[in-house]
């Protein structure tokens, strides 16, 4: 195991801070090291695994399509990109799809649609698309201007012009700064990677309705909300709100590299032949694996989410170690008390088996979609017990 993580830190880019654990295999809602400890996860490969790991369903759709054919290029049709393309419209009322291989992706496609909607009609300059502070939206150039964080706003100058950030829920500023030049909003419902942050649902519908009057495209960043994570097929379906692009990955193909851009009416003829495209986008085994986990994205599930989440605000509500809780369904901020580093608890979850995830200040939790009750409550037990460690050890 030391072999492997020195190993790593010589010949992989050190992008990443890992824990110091090397993951074996998963089931379910356990995964397993290579020294043979067990980890309840409530991270899903972060939101990936919308089924926990290799569930029986998704290997045989995976397995079954890797022994058909792995890969046939774009350039030929093949029968899983379009089962699961006409699954997803016909579940969304959406009119086209285009599969990308991850979330910055599926936003660049966004981005692009929407830049050459409002060229089509309107000419050059009107270019401008907003987002939200504390917003993030992928790691390639384009997305990383979209994303509403100084943070990412660093060394790879120039960044791509016309991208302007706006404070989440504040309506007020949000109209100031529409003007002639604006052609699209983006939002994620739930800020993600922003802090769990839910947003306000006049602030969506106000939104929803000025990209309405001012022809504007309405972009619903859905990369980890999407799939089932909020108690819903997709976040914004519980606000009855209508966008023209909904970008979606991370849990889509329940643990492959997979990305899908969903388009209205308005925007379903925008990008055409030679305008965009991939090598690997559509895969036929991502969208296998893709197809058999929205096949199984329905209202049972989404009432299971949404247990989820009752019995996990019921647990730690009013817990002397928990200040506030935020986010939608399995999508889980937990703010601690001052002073209380996530990471910290983070590390102290991982030596007492527990996979969690943080968000800025907060920790983050993503089960899988299917985790069981008793699951659940094993995982928020070590939570709260590591919580209560940190603080009596590292007396804050
Ligand atoms: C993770 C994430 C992305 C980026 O997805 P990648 O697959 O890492 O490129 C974009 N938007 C949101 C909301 C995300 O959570």
């Amino acid at each position: 195991m030391t072999d492997i993580i020195k190993e790593d830190n010589e010949n992989i880019l050190n992008t990443y801070k890992r824990f110091n654990v090397v993951i074996k295999e998963g089931h379910g809602s356990t995964f397993t090291s290579f020294d043979g400890k067990k980890y309840i996860d409530f991270s899903s490969g972060i939101g990936t695994n919308s089924f926990g790991a290799c569930d029986s369903e998704w290997v045989n759709a995976v397995v079954n399509q890797a022994k058909t054919v792995q890969h046939t290029s774009n350039l030929f049709y093949t029968e899983p990109q379009v089962k699961l393309a006409k699954l997803l419209c016909e579940k969304t009322g959406m009119k086209k799809v285009f599969f990308s291989n991850s979330g910055a992706e599926s936003n660049e496609c966004a981005i692009k649609a929407a830049r050459k909607y409002s060229f089509d009609k309107y000419g050059m300059g009107r270019s401008e698309i907003i987002t939200l502070e504390n917003s993030f939206h992928g790691r390639t150039i384009a997305t990383l201007s979209a994303t509403g964080q100084d943070v990412f706003h660093q060394y790879f100058f120039p960044f791509v012009g016309d991208f302007i950030h706006t404070p989440a829920n504040d309506i007020k500023a949000l109209d100031e700064k529409i003007n002639e030049k604006t052609c699209a909003i983006m939002i994620e419902t739930v800020q993600g990677e922003g802090g769990v942050n839910a947003l306000d649902s006049e602030f969506i519908k106000h939104i929803d309705k000025v990209c309405k009057e001012k022809d504007l495209v309405f972009i619903v960043d859905e990369v980890q909300t999407g799939n089932g994570r909020t108690g819903y097929l997709y976040s914004y379906m519980e606000y009855n709100v209508n966008p023209n692009i909904v970008t979606t990955a991370k849990g889509l193909a329940g643990g492959l590299p997979f990305g899908a851009i969903l388009f209205d009416s308005k925007l379903e003829n925008t990008l055409s032949y030679g305008q965009h495209g991939t090598t690997f986008g559509g895969n036929p085994i991502c969208a296998s694996a893709a197809y058999s986990v929205l096949t199984r994205l329905d209202d049972k599930l989404f009432n299971h989410v949404k247990e989820c989440r009752k019995y996990l605000e019921n647990k730690l509500k009013g817990n002397k170690y928990i200040k506030s809780i935020s986010g939608k369904g399995m999508m889980v901020g937990i703010e601690l008390p001052d002073g209380v580093k996530a990471y910290d608890v983070a590390v102290k979850c991982m030596e007492n088996g527990l996979i969690p995830l943080t968000a800025k200040s907060k920790i983050r939790l993503l089960p899988p979609l299917n985790i069981s009750i008793e699951e659940l409550d094993l995982g928020l037990d070590i939570l709260l017990k590591s919580i209560e460690e940190v603080i009596k050890w590292n007396i804050y």
